[in-house]
């Protein structure tokens, strides 16, 4: 008996249509939108594994719902789909590393960029809510 995956099954499949978890995963898609946050105390929704310091946006093309999720779950479920800025799937498991990463980085660029304007010891995050990087 594996946790982990029944925990997955058990937050995925009701958001999917299809009732096959192998199935159900094909239709999510990574969004490209990561979020942010200072204290590290969320979980991965469909995992629920603790202590995340980032989510990362999955949504389910046939009926546009939503995860926030982890970026280990998006890699160890290799049917998750990415998509590179040409709009062609990726397949590779060190590209979907380096799109994670790579979204990931734009995110903290922007968030860091965002503090030095503020200046230290201004809270960021009641003034600067998790924000979608296209
Ligand atoms: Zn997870």
């Amino acid at each position: 008996m594996n946790h982990w995956l029944d925990t997955s099954k058990r937050n995925l499949v009701p958001l999917s249509k299809s009732i096959s978890f192998t199935e159900a995963l094909r239709e999510w898609l990574f969004t490209g939108n990561v979020y942010d946050y200072d204290d590290g105390d969320i979980e991965c929704e469909l995992c629920e594994h603790p202590d995340l310091s980032h989510h990362f946006e999955i949504r389910n093309t046939l009926n546009d719902n939503r995860l926030l999720v982890g970026s280990s779950c998006i890699l160890k479920f290799s049917e998750i789909t990415i998509r590179d800025a040409l709009g062609q799937e990726v397949t590779d498991l060190d590209e979907r590393k380096f799109y994670l990463e790579d979204a990931l980085q734009k995110k903290l660029a922007c968030k860091t960029a965002c503090k030095t304007f503020q200046g230290p010891g201004e809270r960021s995050v009641e003034k600067f809510p998790p924000q979608v990087v296209q």
